[in-house]
């Protein structure tokens, strides 16, 4: 039982009895945490609007026998203002966090991730664009292991001709081989540029010439996450939607 600081980003939160709010955290060093913000519900505290999901926030947590820790101080780091006026730009924030919450694991520390999804809403922050959340989405599978395999036939090893995406195999096949949807050499080729590295350069070409091949990669992605939680995100569906 103890007293802990960490910096955390809101994943989301709900309701507990009267006065309570139960919060999911993604945090820096303690991995996913679930803590309770008592009483501020019933006060019209600045405690209970600094841990609305999106935000990035500095915490002080107290740990003890149960499963939920408590918070006892909250200090804003990032509020994320520019994600929460526009409701495709919040709806793509919330797919971020939705990813997050669904594949990290409770007190699992991974920094990585964490500095991940901070860097995921700054750039969102900056420029709203589907792209980010597909890389998003990309990298994070990348961070579990689940790289999707872009270079070569999943099944034969050529490189010639890669027209499909099978989401079992997770990778793309030849012509002779494939199965699963159709990709085009566009996406393929995208998909190789975000995971070495390069998603400044692809959204700053996307700015000037958009193209199809990002909304054939978002859609790609999508599936490939979902693929992987085994079910739907809420939040794809409310983008879908605007
Ligand atoms: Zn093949």
């Amino acid at each position: 039982m103890s007293l802990y600081r960490d910096q955390a980003v809101v994943l989301r939160s709900w309701k507990l009895g009267e006065a309570d709010r139960i919060v999911s955290l993604h945090t820096y060093d303690n991995g996913k945490v679930r803590g309770v913000a008592k009483g501020v519900r019933r006060t019209k505290s600045k405690f209970g609007a600094r841990l609305e999901p999106l935000s990035h926030v500095s915490i002080q947590m107290y740990r003890g026998r149960s499963d939920l820790d408590t918070i006892t101080q909250v200090e804003t780091i990032s509020r994320f203002v520019s994600l929460r006026g526009d409701p495709q730009r919040f709806a793509r924030a919330q797919a971020l966090l939705e990813a997050v919450e669904g594949v990290a694991q409770d007190r699992e520390p991974d920094r990585v991730l964490h500095v991940m999804l901070v860097k995921a809403l700054s750039t969102l922050a900056e420029r709203d664009s589907g792209l980010v959340v597909a890389a998003f989405f990309l990298k994070l599978l990348a961070h579990e292991g689940l790289q999707p395999q872009l270079d070569v036939c999943y099944r034969c090893g050529t490189q010639a001709e890669l027209v499909a995406f099978d989401l079992d195999d997770g990778g793309v096949l030849c012509r002779r081989c494939r199965r699963g949807r159709p990709v085009s050499a566009e996406a393929v080729d995208l998909m190789r540029r975000i995971l070495g590295g390069g998603l400044g350069s692809v959204l700053a070409e996307e700015s000037t010439s958009p193209s199809g091949a990002s909304t054939e990669v978002e859609a790609l992605a999508t599936a490939l996450l979902e693929h992987h939680l085994e079910r739907r995100l809420r939040s794809i569906a409310v983008l879908d939607q605007t």
